[in-house]
């Protein structure tokens, strides 16, 4: 399972071949009657509740679970810390719990209910599905896994490839017992990755939002944990990014471990992610004779079953403080977006070039 647009049909083969190796039942459907699976492991007395693909179009902390579920069944090493997780741990993951949005890549179900907006209301079959298990399997801990978009940064202009929240439980955002709890494992989490992408690992914003899930079971008093599996350089397809969700969840569940122990006060020690990045920025440019920046965003579209990431222009000057996944330095050219001079915010980008020169600046 590679790229970004992963849906039933790419999964649902995989999951049947595990059908000996893990007990998978059909958990509800979806709005538009698809099935929502899910993957239980092992027999042990800690339950942990996971799902991805709450929206649709995030996939990448799915291909981890599938890493994950590669790794429990190979023969070739780790057998001992394997068979320990199996006897500690029963994990419930739900790999896709919102299959009409991973089939048309949006982030929102098939009625366009963001579904990380439905905890209360629990207006969509998903949301209640969700509800339902976690009503019925009582979980220890419960794994909230999305991806991030790429206009997420940290310090020193480093993209954030991973994030963390331990979902604050009221607005005072108080350090309860489950949010400590969930702190101190994305603190040893965070130490571990710290080996891999030091500088790219990164906190999301608490503000409290009792309409998402996370805010909610935590204030039900269940350490809930978010995943943002986000940008690493030049990794548009998030294979790289997969790999740091696989190692996470190695060391959430102590399959691999650290040498030293950490506190969750280390928590507050990982930056907080800053919305610094653009897809690209090209620098110093003449725009209706003034010298400016212009930026590029990506916008992730679904054609013919795969993705295109179609470059809109997506602000004109003050960029000074923000960052280009790709920087291009335009050396003061007059420049004509898609061969006109008229340079619009918002605007498809086929072409970009200096107008003198007929240099190619973006394409
Ligand atoms: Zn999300």
């Amino acid at each position: 399972m590679k790229g970004r647009y992963l849906y039933s049909k790419h999964m649902d083969p995989i999951l049947d071949a595990y059908e000996d190796e893990f007990l998978i039942s059909v958990i509800g459907a979806s709005e538009n009657q698809k099935n929502i699976r899910c993957v239980k492991i092992g027999k042990g007395k800690k339950v942990v509740l996971g799902w991805s693909q709450m929206h649709g179009n995030e996939s990448t902390t799915t291909k981890a679970l599938f890493d994950f579920f590669k790794f429990l069944t190979q023969k070739d090493g780790f057998e001992t810390e394997i068979a320990t997780f199996l006897s500690t741990y029963t994990f419930y993951i739900i790999p896709v719990l919102n299959p009409d949005g991973a089939e048309q890549y949006t982030r929102e179900n098939a009625n366009g209910i963001d579904l990380n907006r439905d905890a209360i209301d629990l207006s969509q079959s998903e949301s209640r599905v969700l509800r339902e298990i976690f009503r019925s399997v009582k979980p220890d801990m419960c794994l909230n896994l999305h991806d991030q978009r790429t206009m997420y940064s940290l310090p020193d202009a480093k993209s954030a490839t991973v994030s963390f929240l331990a979902p604050a439980s009221n607005a005072a955002r108080d350090v309860t017992d489950a949010r400590r709890d969930a702190m101190g494992h994305i603190a040893r989490m965070y130490r571990v990755l710290n080996h891999y992408i030091s500088g790219y690992i990164g906190r999301y914003d608490d503000g409290f939002n009792e309409n998402c899930v996370g805010d909610t079971f935590q204030k039900l008093g269940v350490p809930t944990i978010l995943f943002e599996a986000g940008h690493y350089p030049n990794d548009y397809q998030r294979e790289k990014t997969r790999e740091y969700i696989f190692y996470a969840l190695l060391s959430l569940f102590e399959i691999t471990k650290e040498e030293q122990p950490s506190s969750y006060d280390d928590y507050f020690s990982i930056p907080e992610n800053g919305k610094l990045f653009k897809d690209v920025i090209i620098r110093n440019v003449e725009i209706a004779g003034i010298i400016t920046s212009v930026s590029i965003s990506y916008e992730e579209v679904l054609e013919e079953n795969t993705i295109q990431f179609v470059p809109i222009l997506d602000k004109i000057g003050g960029l000074d403080s923000f960052f280009g996944h790709k920087e291009v330095d335009g050396a003061g050219a007059k420049i004509l977006l898609n061969s006109h001079e008229n340079v619009f915010v918002g605007e498809k980008v086929a072409m970009i070039v200096a107008e003198n020169s007929g240099i190619c600046l973006f394409s």
